[in-house]
C-alpha cells in the first residue's frame, strides 16, 4: 500500500497518521435499533503493517473487551511508529447487553464466520467483521475468556499449520501457548483457509468476571507484539519465563452429577492419577467421588462451578505429544 494513500473502512478515510472511528451497521433489533460495529483506527505516518484487536465475540467474554478498552484508555494505540491499529473492543453487542455468549436465537458469531449479508444475526456481524475489516489486516487478535463457569489460565492459541501465527504467538509473552485446529467456521479458521491471515485467540479467565492476572498479561501482550512487529517504540518490561508450550488437550468431565469443588486449579503440571477435586452428593448419602487427572500434563482451565451435572467439563489438560485418536479435538473458544 502506498503511504499517501487513504485506509478505506466502511466510508472512513483515514490518512497516514490520522486516527479516528468507523461504525458498521450489522443487523436491527426488533425494536428498530441497529446493531453496529465500532472500530477505532489508528494509523502511524510511516507504512507498517495492520493489526487488528478484536473482543466480545462472546458478549459474556469481558476481560477481553476491558484489555481493549484499557488499551484504548491508556493511549497505547496513539503512539504507533509505524503500520496502522483497528480496534474493536466489542463485536456482539447484543449479547453484551443481553449477559450472554451468543445472540437472540442461541446462534454463535464464533462459528458464523465469514458470515452473509442476508443470514442470521450472527452471521451478519460476522460478515460486517469479514467484509470491512479483516481484508485490511495483517495479524488479528481475538481476545476470550473460558466459558460459563470456566476459568482458563491465560494464553494464545494459533492454527497448528501457521507458521507466522505460531511466531506472533511466541512475541505476545503469554505463558502458556496452545497450538491446535481450531472449530469449524470460527473467526480463527476462516479468516486463514480464506484471506490467509493469521489469528491469536487470547483466552484468559471466565465469562462476567474481571481476572487481573488475565488482564494484565493481555495488555503487555498486546504492548509486546506491537514492539515485535516494529510498530511500538522499545519499552522495558518485567523479564518472562518461557512460555509452557502444549500441542493438544483434553476435558475431565464430571463422572456423577452433585457439589463439585476442585483442589487444584489451573496454571500448574498435574500427574496421572493426581487427584484434582471432589464430588459430593447434596443430599448427604453418598460418600464423596474423587476427581482423578487421566494424564500428564498441565491444566490449562477448570470450572468453578458448585453444582455440576454428569459429563460437564471440570478440568482441561494440555499436553504435548497427541495419542492418533485424540489428535485435532477442537478447543471450545
Ligand atoms: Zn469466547
Amino acid at each position: 500500500m502506498s503511504d499517501i494513500q487513504p485506509l478505506m473502512i466502511a466510508g472512513g478515510e483515514f490518512f497516514p497518521g490520522q486516527s479516528g472511528e468507523v461504525e458498521i451497521v450489522a443487523g436491527q433489533l426488533p425494536s428498530g435499533n441497529k446493531v453496529s460495529i465500532l472500530a477505532h483506527v489508528f494509523r502511524a505516518y510511516t507504512p507498517g503493517p495492520t493489526v487488528l484487536f478484536l473482543a466480545g465475540i462472546h458478549g459474556d467474554e469481558i476481560n477481553g473487551v476491558e484489555i481493549v478498552r484499557r488499551c484504548l484508555d491508556q493511549d497505547i494505540f496513539k503512539n504507533l511508529i509505524t503500520g496502522t491499529v483497528i480496534a474493536v473492543p466489542l463485536l456482539n453487542v447484543y449479547g453484551f447487553n443481553n449477559l450472554s455468549r451468543n445472540v437472540h436465537d442461541g446462534k454463535d458469531v464464533n462459528r458464523s464466520f465469514p458470515g452473509t449479508q442476508k443470514g442470521s444475526l450472527a452471521s451478519r456481524i460476522a460478515y460486517g467483521l469479514s467484509k470491512n475489516i479483516l481484508p485490511h489486516a495483517d495479524l488479528v487478535v481475538d481476545f476470550h475468556t473460558g466459558g460459563r463457569g470456566t476459568y482458563n489460565y491465560p494464553q494464545i492459541r494459533y492454527n497448528t499449520d501457521d507458521a507466522r501465527a505460531g511466531a506472533a504467538a511466541r512475541s505476545f509473552g503469554a505463558p502458556l501457548i496452545l497450538s491446535n485446529r481450531p472449530p469449524a467456521k470460527s473467526l480463527r479458521r476462516s479468516a486463514f483457509k480464506h484471506l490467509d491471515l493469521p489469528v491469536l485467540t487470547y483466552e484468559g479467565g471466565e465469562n462476567m468476571r474481571y481476572d487481573a492476572l488475565s488482564i494484565d498479561v493481555g495488555i503487555a501482550g498486546v504492548k509486546r507484539l506491537l514492539q515485535t512487529q516494529g510498530m511500538l517504540a522499545d519499552t522495558p518490561q518485567d523479564k518472562l519465563k518461557p512460555p509452557v508450550l502444549v500441542t493438544a488437550s483434553v476435558w475431565v468431565r464430571a463422572g456423577r452429577a452433585g457439589l463439585f469443588q476442585w483442589s487444584k486449579k489451573s496454571g500448574f503440571p498435574v500427574r496421572k492419577g493426581e487427584p484434582l477435586g471432589v464430588i459430593a452428593d447434596p443430599r448427604g448419602k453418598l460418600p464423596p467421588k474423587r476427581v482423578l487427572c487421566p494424564r500428564d500434563g498441565f491444566m490449562i482451565g477448570h470450572a468453578n462451578a458448585a453444582v455440576v451435572s454428569q459429563g460437564d467439563a471440570l478440568f482441561h489438560i494440555g499436553y504435548v505429544t497427541p495419542p492418533p485418536a485424540e489428535a485435532g479435538v477442537a478447543a471450545k473458544e
